[in-house]
């Protein structure tokens, strides 16, 4: 993809992320990131563990956990996204992990999935700026 192609298409996305509106389609579209995020990493990372699309057991309980997380959120009106929380709620253990496969799949979901990467990014910055707004106010 050349750079006008390339900025096109951000164009076209920030568009669609605009009617992207309610917290619970945002909540969906983080647990859809960080699933695939998971995964990636399992792929890359633990061959011999990982069958076809299928994680092995120790990512499939982060998947798990990170998702009933997501789901059980107490910033849940205000905020939707782990990577701008500043209590975050993970457990020690858990939260290594979770670091461990931003490093490695944040990167590559660029050229893997850039649609995606591209839709995060913006939705995150808005919601960073929209917190901010908001700490500012009070
Ligand atoms: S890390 Fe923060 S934003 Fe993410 S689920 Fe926990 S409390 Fe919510
Ligand atoms: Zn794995």
């Amino acid at each position: 993809m050349d750079a006008f192609s390339f900025l096109k298409c951000t164009e076209k996305i920030e568009e669609s992320m605009r009617n992207k509106k309610t917290i619970e389609e945002k909540r969906e579209f983080e647990k859809e990131v960080v699933t695939w995020m998971i995964k990636k990493y399992c792929r890359g990372n633990h061959k011999l563990k990982h069958n076809g699309n299928v994680p092995c057991e120790d990512c499939k309980q982060l998947i798990e956990y990170a998702v009933f997380r997501s789901d059980k959120c107490p910033f849940i009106e205000t905020k939707t996204f782990c990577n701008n929380c500043k209590v975050h709620c993970y457990k020690p253990e858990m939260r290594a992990k979770i670091k461990e496969v931003m490093r490695y799949s944040g990167p590559r979901m660029l050229f893997s999935h850039p649609v995606m990467a591209i839709s995060h990014v913006i939705l995150s910055r808005r919601e960073k700026k929209e917190v901010e707004e908001k700490n500012s106010l009070k």
